[in-house]
């Protein structure tokens, strides 16, 4: 081990533990913190960041980080957080800190700006908000921005490394090819998939033991995790042995179930990462697309696969007699699989989900590279939801100000939601080809498919991009066609439309 890192080590170790306590604070406040906490414990995480940007961003800090990128005799867990550690130096070092200041303090206040203006259903309360958080972002990404380089560009490399806007130009042309028609013809089908027995009164005791187990029963280990209730689902890692997820009960029963088994397959990610790694700033996901690529592997390609439902669907027939006791398997299997167009890109199904990203995609380049206003915004939008879904909103609260995302100013956010779906597609039928798929989740055997995911994808955590992990995995590049012979394929029978 070098010199420089053993003197670095206690410095990045300083920055995880606040970085732990700073994501507990965030869990809490979302799951169990009482409503009046809220501004004095603000005082403590303000503190809390303001440290952990000194133990990141420092003299000493920068100057270790550069010595240990100059030997080679790091390992390569310490070579992965030196890079990671440089990452972060990299793009607060392009910023001067009183311009950093000004925007962290627009961004404290403009989620709640955007919440105020989605409840009252009034675009122009958020306008000049997102104006200020855009100018800031791309002055930002001018700052950091390599010769050349386009500003979008690096927005999106925060979030997925190695997809610039050549390469997602070309994945969203082929949903645009491929998708946009397929959904069309979905629509015109005229079939009618029944999914009343989904929604009507589930008690959420009821509700919560049958995902206690349908998380257990994909692999989400409750001696190292744990599930609470928020109003939106998402998951919080500490740790390899704290993985915490959330999700919420309503009157569809669909809903809770799927995003258990979505935030399980995040949860089986973080489990996954290797104890070297773990509580280092290399030891998360690969991206923000590798991410989301397990979750939904394992809430689409797995849950909503009749193979997975085979054992286990007597389970939830009896938790639901009422409901579920007199539908077929079969049925079932169609229903938590219907498509249809809806306004809510967190409501989607698979096959129209694509296309609500693609929307987002075409909007947020028009804004950084093009030459969309913010006041135009709301048309556009509603314009490319009539394009694509055939859709208009009747109103920005299910229009423009549905996501919280540009609030924050995370802008080059959303493509990952798309491309971690059309990852999973092409680890999905490599591994077809390795195992016998349906066959092991009709024998219950998914830990065989867990165990494959973790040995390629998940033990890695960031030592190697997203594209290196399928490159590795699967012998190829990312290669979108497999998420288009995935939803065709899928879309096709279920609607029973002509093969083409
Ligand atoms: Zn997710």
């Amino acid at each position: 081990m070098s010199r420089a890192f053993d003197e670095l080590k206690p410095y990045l170790d300083r920055a995880m533990a606040l970085n732990t306590a700073l994501v507990l604070f965030e869990w809490d406040n979302e799951t169990l913190a009482p409503e009046q906490a809220g501004s004095l414990t603000g005082n403590v995480i303000g503190i809390l960041s303001g440290e952990y940007f000194q133990a990141v961003n420092n003299d000493q800090v920068i100057r270790l980080a550069e010595a240990c990128s100059r030997e080679n005799d790091l390992t390569k867990a310490e070579a992965a957080q030196v890079r990671e550690l440089l990452k972060e130096i990299e793009k607060l070092s392009h910023i001067p800190r009183e311009e950093y200041q000004e925007y962290a303090r627009l961004t404290a206040e403009s989620a709640r700006v955007w919440a105020a203006a989605k409840n009252a259903d009034d675009f122009s309360r958020f306008a000049p908000v997102l104006k200020e958080i855009i100018n800031w972002q791309k002055k930002f990404a001018g700052y950091r921005a390599k010769p050349g380089q386009k500003k979008y560009d690096v927005m999106l490399e925060d979030y997925e490394p190695g997809f610039s806007v050549e390469r997602l130009d070309e994945f969203f042309d082929l949903i645009r090819k491929e998708i946009v028609p397929l959904f069309k013809s979905v629509m015109e089908s005229g079939v009618e998939i029944r999914d009343d027995f989904l929604s009507g009164s589930f008690p959420d005791s009821v509700q919560e033991k049958i995902g206690r187990f349908v998380a257990e029963y994909v692999g989400f280990d409750f001696s190292k995790g744990v599930m609470a209730v928020s109003a939106h689902p998402f998951t919080t890692n500490l740790h390899n042995k704290d993985v915490r997820i959330t999700t919420h009960y309503t009157d569809r029963l669909d809903s809770s179930l799927f995003s258990i088994i979505h935030e399980a397959g995040h949860g089986l990610y973080e489990f996954g990462i290797r104890d070297d790694l773990t509580q280092t700033m290399a030891g998360q996901g690969a991206s923000m697309g590798m991410h989301e690529s397990q979750s939904r592997f394992f809430e689409n390609i797995v849950g909503r696969s009749l193979s997975f439902w085979k054992p286990v669907y007597g389970k939830l027939q009896e938790a639901f007699p009422e409901n579920l006791g007199q539908v077929r398997l079969e049925d079932f299997v169609k229903a938590v699989n219907k498509a249809s167009a809806g306004f809510i890109r967190t409501e989607a199904d698979e096959l129209s989900y694509s296309l609500h990203v693609l929307v987002r995609y075409e909007l947020e380049k028009e804004l950084i590279e093009g030459d969309l206003s913010v006041d135009a915004l709301p048309e556009a939008w509603a314009d490319k939801y009539e394009q694509y879904l055939g859709i208009r909103p009747r109103n920005v609260r299910e229009g423009v100000l549905q996501d919280i995302h540009w609030s924050q100013g995370s802008f080059g956010y959303f493509p990952s939601y798309a491309l971690g779906s059309a990852f999973g597609a092409q680890l999905y039928y490599h591994m077809k080809e390795e195992m016998d798929f349906e066959g092991l989740l009709e024998a219950g055997k998914i830990s065989v498919i867990r165990e494959y995911l973790r040995e390629h994808v998940h033990q890695y955590g960031k030592l190697k991009d997203s594209r290196s992990i399928l490159k590795c995995t699967t012998g190829e590049d990312f290669n979108p066609e497999y998420y288009v012979r995935y939803l065709k394929e899928k879309y096709q029978k279920l609607y029973g439309l002509s093969q083409n």
